[in-house]
């Protein structure tokens, strides 16, 4: 694995790579690597020559400083992992080599209302600064194909939005969620759970395939506030939502139609820990 801290040197090495003809897949990661980054790295060496993946914890996407301040980092682990996955190119830029000229974003992202539910409004300005990292990635790398995980069902949307907006020419392949064998979706943020903390967390799970096997035959307003008590019985300190909403736009609706496609979605402390999941349902 070749390891490029700076931009010019990546840049160079990826236009060579593109005029030798070899297609470019590239995995964006904020490090912490697990099995689920892994599926995507496993997914892009399938897919595509050779296999960039990225690891930068974006500061301008966090809306809270705390979760900033406390995001894992293993990065000697992370490189064992990716040397394992038969990753070839490692990106680890710093701060200033990302963002020279400060991290104010220029000009907003016209995102519509994708940006104003759920994530979005739970974390203001959160999909603004995703956005400004992945088009400043996608510029650097110019990957032929995209991989990201299902697990972030709301960014994966934002994405694509992204990428209509800007006529970046690469293609987002999306990636089913990795989970631990009971269920419990693979996560970054799992490593600050205490053993007690994720056996209870397992909750966000039977939650979601309650809902799957309900959704049918009764409201969803109902199962959402079914949901939302059993998640608060469980010792979840706050949950943000439960929502089931158009898979393909995230609006909420109250009652199924078949000829629609739904996705049920969840975000909720356990104890300072904010964990998301989601499960399409048809
Ligand atoms: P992150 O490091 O959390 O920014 O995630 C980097 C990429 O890995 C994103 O595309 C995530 O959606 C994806 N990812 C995170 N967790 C999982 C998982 N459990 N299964 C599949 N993909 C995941």
């Amino acid at each position: 694995m070749i390891l490029f801290k700076q931009i010019t040197d990546i840049q160079h090495y990826i236009e060579k790579l593109h005029r030798e003809g070899k297609t470019v897949g590239f995995v964006p990661t904020m490090g912490a690597l697990h099995n689920g980054h892994i599926s995507l790295i496993d997914l892009s060496k399938k897919n595509t020559d050779v296999t960039v993946c990225s690891i930068f914890v974006n500061p301008t996407q966090f809306n809270d400083p705390k979760d900033f301040e406390k995001y894992p980092v293993t990065i000697d682990n992370d490189i064992l992992l990716l040397e394992q996955a038969g990753t070839d190119i490692l990106f680890l830029p710093s701060v200033k080599e990302m963002y020279p000229g400060g991290m104010e974003l220029q000009k907003p992202y016209d995102l519509g209302f994708v940006e104003t539910v759920l994530e979005g409004a739970y974390r203001p300005g959160h999909f603004q600064g995703v956005c400004q990292v992945v088009h400043r990635l996608l510029d650097i790398v110019k990957p032929d194909k995209l991989f990201m995980g299902q697990k972030d069902y709301q960014q994966c949307m934002v994405i694509k939005k992204l990428i209509e907006l800007t006529g970046i020419k690469t293609t987002l392949v999306i990636a089913p969620t990795q989970r631990e064998p009971e269920g419990l979706a693979l996560s970054s943020r799992n490593m600050r759970l205490s053993t007690d903390e994720k056996e209870e967390a397992l909750a966000i799970y039977q939650t979601l395939k309650h809902i799957k096997n309900n959704f049918t035959t009764t409201s969803f307003t109902n199962l959402a506030a079914f949901a939302t008590d059993f998640l608060h019985k469980e010792g979840f300190s706050r949950v943000d939502y439960v929502a089931i909403a158009d898979a393909e736009t995230l609006a909420p609706t109250d009652n199924y139609m078949p000829d629609k496609k739904y996705v049920a979605l969840v975000a909720a402390f356990k104890g300072e820990v904010r964990l998301i999941d989601n499960m399409l349902l048809n």
